[in-house]
């Protein structure tokens, strides 16, 4: 196994955690990073006092062993704290999850979300995975579905429902029995449902802490280093700028509609797999703002279609240290793709515009700094052709010893636990064929 050369392109908390992991084993992998930075979507800045995520990271564990070896990692700058997620929606709050807390809403729509859940619950034989469409009405029932998750799906996937499947709702959408959204119309729900419920953050410092440490204890992550070819045959890759190197395995995070464009050779059958993946983008905008706004909020879900973000989360809240004191610091999402573009040159303007007129900042909210960044690869659609193309291109990169590793390398929709653990994963995998 030591004389073996384990290349690992991108340094996100997945290529992070694979090399971390094989580490441990005695093997040192080479990563490299096109950034300056590592720690990919998990990275942080500092402006004028205020830190932002370069979009809101908090941490979710359903692992005991990612938990205590966050803990290890971070060295104590790790506080925990109990979600406190809202709906805005009928010119009101009500908390997250909207189908464990219907008392919020007004009464006419409360009792046809109440109704439909029941009448979905007695014809549970008629529940249905067939597409994420179908799974929404015979899950939730249609007063919960018209009201809440079609709008919100429908905004924050950009694509029509009906063609998505649906492999990733159990851990991601909070699914409950009968007894609990009854409990929930007549008052507020104080269970604590979903994956999560609870949250864990820096205390000081923002999201990147963690990769940080990762790379601390790696040692030697090879940054600014763009892969700008993958020779299958040479199993070679080559970094812009920097020449070649040849590896034995090749553990790829980058995102894999990149492969189009730097891998070769691809056969015609795996570019057109490749060509058929789906993803939405995001567009985050971070802001510093003067005074305080939506005190104890961490963060908000937007249905409305006149509202052109889907989601706002308010730093300052999980982190005394994310703004100067007596100033907020938010962040705003907007989803957007082919199907659903933005005008990247107004749709800051109009998140502002949106958040002033919806009541979210106030005109005392004096806008102090704008971080704006785009996402490209947001979230891995799964739509009808997901199975079948991501099977045939993982099995060919597989049959060139390339494994695929994180949210993009894998093209799952993942939590930052989830791909700490795959890194894990992929590192033991490698470790075992020694
Ligand atoms: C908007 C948004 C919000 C999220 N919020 C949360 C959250 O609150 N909690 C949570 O648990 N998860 C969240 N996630 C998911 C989480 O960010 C990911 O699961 C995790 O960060 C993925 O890590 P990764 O290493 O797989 O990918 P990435 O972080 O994307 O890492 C891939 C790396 O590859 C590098 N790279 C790309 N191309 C090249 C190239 N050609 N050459 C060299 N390097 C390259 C990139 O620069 C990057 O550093 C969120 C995701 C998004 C999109």
């Amino acid at each position: 196994m030591a004389k073996k050369k384990i290349i690992i392109l991108g340094a996100g908390l997945a290529g992070l955690s694979a090399a971390w992991h094989l580490k441990e084993k005695g093997i040192q992998a080479a990563v490299f990073e096109k950034e300056d930075t590592a720690g990919g979507l998990c990275r942080s800045k500092e402006a004028n006092g205020f830190i932002f995520d370069y979009d809101g990271h908090l941490l979710h564990f359903q692992n005991n062993y990612t938990l205590e070896l966050v803990k290890k990692l971070l060295k104590g700058n790790l506080v925990r704290h109990e979600r406190s997620a809202w709906i805005n929606h009928f010119g009101t709050f009500s908390r997250y999850p909207f189908q464990a807390n219907l008392s919020a809403l007004p009464k006419p729509i409360a009792n046809e979300c109440l109704w439909g859940f029941i009448h979905a619950t007695n014809s549970r034989a008629n529940s249905s995975k067939a597409n994420f469409l179908k799974w929404i009405n015979a899950t939730f029932g249609k007063g919960i579905a018209k009201h809440f998750m079609i709008p919100y799906n429908k905004k924050f996937w950009t694509v029509p429902l009906s063609r998505m499947s649906c492999p990733w709702t159990d851990k991601f959408v909070p699914q409950l029995g009968l007894s609990e959204v009854v409990n929930g119309f007549f008052e507020e729900n104080g269970n604590h449902f979903g994956y999560n419920a609870f949250f864990w953050y820096p205390a000081k410092g923002g999201i990147i802490q963690l990769p940080q440490a990762f790379e601390k204890q790696i040692g030697g992550v090879s940054k600014n280093c763009c892969i700008s070819g993958i020779d299958l045959k040479k199993k070679e890759i080559a970094i812009k700028g920097r020449g070649k190197e040849k590896f034995d395995i090749l553990i790829l995070t980058i995102p894999l509609p990149e492969l189009i464009r730097i891998a070769k050779p691809l056969p015609d059958k795996i570019l057109s797999s490749l060509n058929k993946l789906r993803w939405n983008s995001i567009f985050n905008l971070n802001l510093g703002l003067e005074g305080r706004c939506q005190e104890g909020k961490h963060w908000v879900y937007f249905p409305q279609k006149d509202i052109v973000f889907f989601r706002a989360g308010f730093f300052h809240n999980f982190s005394n240290n994310a703004a100067p004191h007596g100033k907020s610091s938010l962040y705003a999402e907007v989803s957007y793709s082919k199907n659903k573009p933005v005008n990247r040159k107004k749709i800051t303007k109009h998140i502002l515009d949106d958040l002033y007129k919806i009541g979210i900042i106030s005109k005392k909210n004096r806008v102090l700094v704008i971080d704006e960044n785009d996402i490209k690869y947001g979230y891995p659609v799964y739509d009808g052709n997901y199975n079948r193309e991501t099977t045939a291109i993982k099995e060919f990169l597989s049959s060139n010893n390339v494994i695929t590793c994180g949210r993009y390398g894998s093209w799952k929709y993942m939590s930052m636990e989830d791909a700490i653990l795959d890194g894990r994963q992929i590192a033991s995998s490698i470790y075992g064929q020694g």
